[in-house]
């Protein structure tokens, strides 16, 4: 996708004021490459310098993590926060807790999740942190020194009114816990709005856990709708096996799919009947072990430790590991192997030529910032029962994920439509998140 000569200049900037970032450069590309024609029919986006300002984050925050292991050595993390834009609400995203973050991984996800979180509709900006600290292999005592230190600084620059963090790769719902006790005790308040992902018995809310995924599987129903068919007796794949992807296979599995296959770092398994879900979570969630595990009680199953999971023939593919994890080689293996729709449960998974070959071959691509948003969305109603002291049932919730869900697709394909780029969900999420963005900035003035 190419840039519009009118934005060149801003995507010039871009690259020259933010070095060594190339995730960053992505998610920004992207965006300037759709926006063009929405920026030909309202001048006073371009007058306000609206894109300009969205590129350039509110607040980058970067600070020293130290901590003690279990062998009494000190060991040194860098944290982050990264509060992308606050038009909508308080800046709202996760933390990632991955040896891979960086400032520039932060500022793409935060710039992501602005857009996203004005997809939901819901009252919230876009923000996102995180660490290089990694925790895997690590006891509970040292995630919990870790978080305490990490929550040490990052208390002061976060509220209930300011900044709302959540979980991400890395963390959940063990982190948000260590990290929920630090920030009370410093504060000496319990304020359950600060954070998003809490345990249910003390302010979390039914469905955040399975939001993400269930959002997804979601949105492939109203996209496979859309083009006049169903979930019902379609093969999907789903890369990962944390949160994201479990969840997106139970609610596949619920609307009549089937998942025949999911991966870790360490390869992938498949399973030609379907993966069964209560194996993969006694694994995942309850074991913290691998997938490679899944063929000891399912001898049907074939475990592959030096392939893509790519490969494995499908009907829709769902990116739920990473960013960059889908390559324009996956990308061809996929359309050889006839695949019809690719919907992101990660943020940015496929590369920006995977996601043209899909374009170009016609399949339909439900960008991250769409299809993922149902976990951001039902966090937003976390913070609304927490606003109200109150807690609703799992089938209210869920019904609200639902319907948050339909009306993402919806603007995505209208908007998609109305600006000559008919079944183009990328260029459609994009428009609207801008246009609600930009509308909201230009009313708040130049700040
Ligand atoms: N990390 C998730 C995302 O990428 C959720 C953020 C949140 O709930 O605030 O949207």
């Amino acid at each position: 996708m190419a840039i519009d000569e009118t934005l060149e200049h801003v995507w010039a900037d871009v690259v020259t004021r933010n070095p060594g970032e190339p995730e960053f450069h992505q998610a920004v590309h992207e965006v300037l490459s759709s926006i063009a024609p929405v920026l030909a029919k309202h001048p006073e986006l371009a007058e306000n310098k609206t894109i300009e300002r969205i590129c350039e984050p509110e607040r980058q925050i970067i600070f020293r993590v130290p901590w003690v292991d279990d062998a009494g050595e000190i060991r040194i993390n860098r944290g982050f926060r990264v509060e992308s834009n606050s038009a909508l609400g308080p800046y709202k995203g996760g933390l990632r807790f991955h040896p891979s973050v960086n400032l520039g991984i932060v500022k793409f996800l935060g710039f992501e999740q602005t857009f996203k979180n004005a997809l939901t509709q819901m009252p919230i900006g876009g923000g996102k942190g995180g660490s290089d600290f990694d925790p895997k292999g690590r006891s509970d005592s040292e995630v919990m020194r870790f978080c305490q230190s990490f929550m040490t600084e990052l208390y002061r620059h976060i509220g209930e009114y300011t900044d709302v963090p959540a979980g991400d790769i890395g963390v959940g719902a063990r982190e948000i816990g260590y990290l929920f006790g630090q920030y009370k005790r410093i504060t000496n308040r319990y304020e359950s709005g600060v954070l998003t992902g809490k345990g249910i018995t003390w302010g979390g809310a039914l469905v955040r856990t399975e939001a993400t995924g269930y959002g997804a599987a979601y949105f492939a129903q109203q996209m496979l709708r859309a083009r006049g068919t169903d979930v019902e007796g379609k093969t999907f794949v789903v890369s990962g096996s944390g949160n994201v992807a479990l969840f997106a296979i139970e609610k596949i599995h619920q609307l009549g799919g089937t998942v025949v296959a999911c991966s870790d770092s360490h390869g992938y398994v498949t399973d030609a009947n379907g993966l069964n879900l209560d194996t993969l979570k006694d694994i995942k969630l309850v074991g913290r072990r691998r997938v490679s595990d899944y063929v000891e009680s399912h001898p049907g199953a074939v475990h592959v430790s030096d392939g893509s999971i790519w490969d494995v023939p499908c009907d829709i593919a769902v990116p739920c590991a990473t960013q960059n994890e889908l390559t324009a080689r996956n990308a061809a293996a996929l359309i050889r192997n006839g695949v019809m729709a690719v919907v992101e449960g990660a943020n940015m998974p496929a590369t920006s030529s995977a996601t043209s070959a899909f374009l170009e071959a016609g399949v339909a691509v439900a960008p991250g910032k769409a299809a993922n948003a149902g976990g951001v969305a039902t966090s937003a109603l976390e913070m609304q029962q927490n606003a109200s002291r109150d807690s609703w049932s799992f089938e209210y919730t869920e019904q609200r994920l639902e319907q948050i869900m339909s009306g993402i697709h919806a603007a995505c394909y209208e908007t998609a439509e109305e600006y000559g780029a008919p079944g183009n969900y990328v260029v459609g999420a994009n428009i609207v998140g801008f246009l609600r963005v930009s509308q909201a900035m230009i009313a708040q003035g130049i700040i």
